[in-house]
Order: C-alpha cells, then sequence, then structure tokens
C-alpha cells in the first residue's frame, strides 16, 4: 500500500507536469508571434516533453493501482519584455520542479518506498539535463541575442531539435 503523503504528491505532479507543458506551449507562442520559428519549435518540443512526464506519473500510480485525480491546469499568465525574460522564467520554472521532485523522493525515501525512489531516480537525471539546457539557452542568448545575424542562426539551430520519446518506459 503506498502512503497518503506519497501518493498526494505523485498525484499532485501530473498536474505539475501538465502545467510545464502549457507553460512551455506558452513559450512557443510568444516566439511563433515575434517571428522566431526556431525558439517556438525548442519550446513547443519541449512541452510536449512535460506532457510525457505528466503521462508517466499517470502510468505509475495506475501501475501501482493508485486513484489518479486530474486537477485543473493553471493558466500561463507570464508576460515577457524581451526574449531573454522568457528564457530565465523556463530555468526558474525547472528550478521549481527540481525542487518538487526532490520533495518526492524525500517523502518517499522516509517511508523506505524504494520502489517510487527508483521510479523517480529517471526524473532526477532529468531535471539536471533541464536545468543544464536551461541555463545554456540563456548563455547563448547572452552572447548572440543582441546581434540580428547571430540571433538568426540561433534561431535556425533551435529549430533544428527533435521530439524523442522518454527513454523511460513503465
Ligand atoms: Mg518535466
Amino acid at each position: 500500500m503506498m502512503n497518503a503523503k506519497v501518493h498526494e504528491l505523485l498525484n499532485s505532479q501530473i498536474n505539475k507536469e501538465f502545467y510545464s507543458a502549457y507553460l512551455y506551449l506558452d513559450f512557443s507562442n510568444y516566439f511563433k508571434a515575434k517571428g522566431l520559428d526556431g525558439f517556438a519549435n525548442w519550446y513547443m518540443i519541449q512541452a510536449q516533453e512535460e506532457r510525457d512526464h505528466a503521462m508517466l506519473f499517470y502510468q505509475y500510480l495506475q501501475n501501482e493501482n493508485q486513484t489518479v485525480v486530474l486537477e485543473a491546469i493553471p493558466k500561463p499568465d507570464l508576460t515577457f519584455e524581451n526574449h531573454m525574460e522568457v528564457l530565465k522564467a523556463g530555468l526558474t520554472h525547472e528550478e521549481y520542479v527540481t525542487s518538487l521532485i526532490n520533495d518526492i523522493y524525500a517523502a518517499a525515501y522516509e517511508v523506505k518506498d524504494f520502489r517510487t525512489m527508483q521510479f523517480l531516480d529517471w526524473f532526477v537525471k532529468e531535471q539536471g539535463e533541464e536545468e543544464t539546457n536551461a541555463n545554456d539557452l540563456i548563455t547563448k542568448m547572452e552572447l548572440f541575442g543582441s546581434d540580428p545575424r547571430s540571433l538568426y542562426l540561433l534561431n535556425q539551430e533551435l529549430a533544428a531539435r527533435v521530439y524523442t520519446a522518454p527513454s523511460l518506459i513503465l
């Protein structure tokens, strides 16, 4: 039987991951409107990955015969003055998601729920990659964002990102 707090946190994470997808879809929407299709593509794929994350938590709870309760997804209400603010909001959001994953891990650890800890291991690693990706984007924008020709090339680089399904299979 799964611990009630671990169950609640895992269920809540479904919503958080769908919100992440919604947030990145909004980032994609921002860049599409600015004519930066490569950035829009990068965040669109990011949104697809977040939807996958949500489904992994959903699937894990179902595999464990735990109830799933889907809650309302909040409206992304961030407004941006410039491109850099979007990228920085992405990093802030990933740091927040890392803290959420860590909290679930801590709750599972406390009750010796080794199965949930093993499930979360993939997300611990994934969050490291997400923060690295968000930091790399900020660095590139700092270096190249103020020069239109460099921004054009960076936009082309981000246009090349392709979606791949998550390596974790439940
Ligand atoms: Mg995620």
